[in-house]
């Protein structure tokens, strides 16, 4: 089992370093590799994906990644910023299917902006559609206008669309997944306007077929963003494309209120896949030793599960974590009165403390 690590920039070094201090107490053979990547690439070999990093990612099984990302790089070309870096380790390992879990813990409840009611006990998985879709649809481009409003005037445009078999293997992934869960499956649309949505629709319906002991809803975007604040409880896997899977994975991981807890993972047809937390790399506190390591630390336990088959040592972390939290232990993002506040570390080693 080989994993490319790829801590980054920011808080991406300090959270990554707990990560791999739990794998190495699960008992398990790993053969771990560092590479730079982001800003800290840029400043070593003026690329924020230097070729070393990505022969490594492509070669290993899964990728442990941190973070990447500062305001300082902001005036870079935009090939050169960090945020490049994740572009171009999608593309080029094929990660077609981006999970992100939305679990609200019950020791959490308080950190959401929603009624407790609401969200104790909410499980959601989105899964998003991550190579196709208007984001990179061609052509795209600027030029003046022939036709529509303004004929003359100068015009900006994108192409929405997706192929049949895009759509089959998401839905595939999207029906699999939820074999493993509660069975039902909404498939997210706006077929009422967009012709590449209708036929997402038809295709999502299509592989529905295959799975009989699923049950699948459609919805539109626009009501599945308003059903995700009001009764998010009601879904179990939302599968989309990637513009809505993008806003609605966002709009999710909000409702349990800790940006901190929230992993996500990327995974190939080969289940080769890229694990990291779904914040940033979070500037502002780098270097503080006050970040929470959780969501890397549940991200690593869903690359035990996704790309190193090994259910039973994610499930041994997911459970040291929902301990660490019972015992009372916060870090400052999820902090509250009565609770206990703790480093990055201390944090990472409370979790390893539970393994044992
Ligand atoms: P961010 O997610 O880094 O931070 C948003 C807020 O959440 C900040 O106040 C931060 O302190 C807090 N936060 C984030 N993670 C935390 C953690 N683990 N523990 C405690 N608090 C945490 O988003 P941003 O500030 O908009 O972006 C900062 C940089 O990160 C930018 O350069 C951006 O481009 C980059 N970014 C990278 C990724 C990525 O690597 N996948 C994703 C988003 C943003």
């Amino acid at each position: 089992m080989k994993i490319a690590v790829l801590p980054g920039d920011g808080i991406g070094t300090e959270i990554v370093a707990e990560a791999v201090k739990v794998l190495n107490v699960l008992g398990l053979k790993f053969e771990m590799e560092s590479a730079l990547v982001g800003g800290v690439a840029y400043d070593a070999f003026g690329h924020p994906l230097p070729e070393a990093t990505l022969k490594l990612a492509m070669a290993s099984d899964a990728v442990l990644f941190g973070a990447v990302g500062d305001w300082k790089y902001d005036k870079l070309d935009r090939p050169l910023r960090p945020e490049q870096a994740i572009l171009g380790l999608r593309k080029n390992m094929g990660l077609f299917a981006n999970f992100r879990p939305a679990i609200c813990y019950e020791e959490l409840v308080g950190a959401s902006s929603l009624k407790p009611e609401l969200i104790a006990g909410l499980d959601i998985l989105i899964i998003r559609e991550l190579t196709g879709d208007i984001y990179f649809g061609q052509p795209r481009g600027r030029r003046i206008a022939t036709d529509g409003h303004f004929p003359g005037a100068e015009e900006a445009f994108d192409t929405m669309r997706y192929s049949r078999p895009e759509i089959e293997r998401i839905a595939h992934v999207a029906f699999q997944a939820a074999r493993k869960r509660h069975k039902r499956v909404t498939s997210v649309d706006k077929a009422n306007v967009l012709e590449t949505f209708q036929f997402w629709k038809d295709v999502v319906t299509d592989v529905h077929a295959q799975y009989p002991d699923v049950a699948l809803d459609h919805m539109y975007v626009d009501n599945a963003a308003m059903q995700l604040v009001k009764e998010p409880k009601r879904f179990d896997v939302v599968v989309t494309g990637n513009m809505f899977g993008d806003i609605l994975s966002d709009e999710a991981s909000m409702l349990t209120g800790s940006i901190g807890m929230l992993p996500s993972a990327s995974l190939n047809t080969k289940n080769q896949g890229l694990y990291e937390p779904s914040h940033g790399s979070a500037p502002d506190i780098a270097g503080k030793g006050i970040a929470n390591p959780l969501a890397t630390i549940l991200s690593a336990a869903m690359m035990l599960r996704f790309s190193l088959n090994q259910e039973e040592a994610a499930v041994r972390i997911e459970t040291a974590v929902k301990k660490v939290l019972a015992q009372g232990l916060r870090t400052a993002d999820i902090y509250s009165p009565g609770t206990n506040k703790v480093s990055t570390a201390q944090m990472g080693d409370a979790v390893v403390n539970a393994l044992r």
